[in-house]
């Protein structure tokens, strides 16, 4: 389509996300929350909807909402209704789903992401409410029958609605990015879309730039990774663009993803809302949440990706090296217990990104497999950073020692292997002469003013000293030979 006829156009973006919650037991219910195990095996009579079971509460379900909420700058409500949403499907047992309606556990607070143009943006969440999943119907195994696993069944969640703030497909990516991260780190739920552990549905809509109402928007589901998101985000607002201009009109309605050919199709139009009559929950008590309860948890907060990336930056590292190392919580914690043991953030953070993730990558391990401690890497880049060893010889020889012999420290290993650094003035005049003798040439074209040659004969000394020489000394007594 042309860029101008879009350009016309402004695109708006809410997005509900839905995460499973990491809890031993199901929201309402003792049966195990696992994924993965037979169908069917985690399912006792509360998830099978027996007429006359009772729902209780699991409390971490709330605890997690609360640190979610605190992580977001939420506001988090004392008094706590459950309500029944009623519909009926072969995959909830009961008939109605129970989960928060007129008062969810938190209202308000943002995700901080960055804008087309990079700069800081606070997308709004309208609420976040504790709900339960409802089983899974499988509809691609047997060709005659949808068949029903209710493992699912109860299982809890949190329902994250944003407002509507994202102008772009890039912006949902960046926002479920973070909103991705933030429960890992909050270890509240494995974000794995994949799995179906993270779920989004993308809300969108268009409207011409400065209009003040909203468009008609539709409600994109089966989303299963964050580039989809961004896809199907994208080929709405083709769609919605084209149809608009071609006189007609959006229809309110909800769609489907398919990822193979990156289209959406039609499922549904709703002309009226969906009516679930929601009514409080009889079974439930309301869940009070106390001042104490929260600043008890509060207490326990982990580390936020945002507080640590605002941390990294003050240290005055690159905004790419502040977002590499909070990317991942356990890896940004390795990089915190190494800041313990250095002096010089950039250097830790270089060997983090380059040597620390290579090797994690190439043995197909998370950082939690690195056997290496940060007191013990610190070692090796205070070698570094000192000047006692050379940048090459540390990465190519002392770091995959490091990563072998568990108990020495660097500075062992380094003279156990004999890679202590010649500062020797003898040993380092005899490779000097040796350098020049080979590349007499070369003398004299840095003695008529090339200077750059420097490193030549930096390379050449290294390459006889098996890397040992002493670098800056080498540098200092190399251009004084060279000079003379
Ligand atoms: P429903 O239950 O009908 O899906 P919700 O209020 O739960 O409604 O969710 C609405 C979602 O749609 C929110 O994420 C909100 O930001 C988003 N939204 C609302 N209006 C628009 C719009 N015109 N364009 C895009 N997104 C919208
Ligand atoms: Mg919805």
């Amino acid at each position: 389509m042309i860029e101008e006829i879009k350009d016309k156009y402004e695109l708006i973006v809410g997005l509900e996300v839905h995460a499973q919650l990491l809890t031993k037991s199901k929201a309402f219910s003792s049966d195990r929350n696992e994924y993965g195990n037979l169908p069917n095996t985690n399912t006792n009579p509360v998830s099978l909807g027996h007429p006359g079971t009772l729902p209780v509460l699991n409390e971490k379900s709330a605890e997690f909402a609360v640190r979610l909420g605190l992580s977001v700058q939420a506001n988090i409500r004392e008094n706590n209704e459950f309500a029944r949403k009623n519909y009926f499907y072969a995959d909830l047992p009961k008939g109605y789903q129970i989960t928060q309606d007129t008062t969810p556990i938190c209202t308000g607070g943002f995700i901080s992401i960055k804008d087309g143009q990079g700069k800081p943006k606070k997308v709004g969440l309208t609420r976040i409410h504790m709900e339960e999943d409802s089983g899974k119907s499988i509809h691609d195994i047997s060709p005659f029958d949808t068949l029903i696993d209710l493992n699912r069944a109860g299982v809890p969640l949190l329902e994250i609605v944003s407002e509507p703030d994202m102008r772009s497909g890039d912006e949902a990516y960046a926002y479920l990015t973070e909103v991705r991260k933030l429960v890992r780190y909050l270890e509240i739920c494995d974000g794995n879309m994949e799995e179906g552990s993270l779920r989004c549905d993308a809300n969108v809509s268009i409207r011409e730039k400065g209009a003040k109402e909203f468009g008609t928007r539709v409600e994109v589901k089966n989303l299963n990774s964050i580039r989809n998101v961004k896809r199907a985000i994208d080929f709405e607002f083709n769609r919605h663009v084209k149809m608009i201009e071609a006189g007609e009109k959006v229809l309110k309605s909800t769609l489907t993803f398919n990822a193979g050919t990156g289209e959406t199709s039609i499922m549904r139009t709703k002309e009226e809302a969906d009516d679930y009559r929601y009514f409080p929950e009889p079974d439930l008590q309301p869940l009070v949440i106390t001042k104490d309860y929260i600043e008890g948890i509060r207490k326990t907060m982990p580390p936020l990706p945002t507080e640590l990336y605002e941390k990294y930056i003050n240290l005055g590292l690159s905004d790419y090296d502040a977002g590499v190392l909070t990317d991942n919580k356990g890896f940004a914690l390795y990089f915190e217990s190494l800041l313990q043991f250095v002096k010089n953030p950039k250097s830790a953070a270089n060997w983090m990104m380059g040597e620390v993730k290579g090797h994690i990558n190439e043995m197909a391990i998370d950082i939690s497999g690195f056997d290496v401690t940060a007191e013990r890497l610190a070692g090796l880049i205070n070698l570094v950073d000192s000047g006692k060893m050379g940048q090459t010889m540390a990465s190519q020889q002392l770091f995959p020692l490091l990563t072998k012999f568990l108990d020495n420290t660097a500075d062992e290993l380094a003279e156990e292997h004999g890679l202590v650094q010649v500062a020797n003035t003898d040993e380092l005049k005899s490779w000097i002469a040796a350098a020049m003798e080979r590349f007499p040439d070369k003398v004299a074209e840095y003695r008529s003013g090339k200077k750059g040659i420097l490193g030549l004969f930096m390379g050449e000394v290294m390459r006889l000293s098996d890397g040992k020489a002493d670098p800056k000394k080498t540098n200092q007594m190399l251009r004084e030979a060279l000079d003379n």
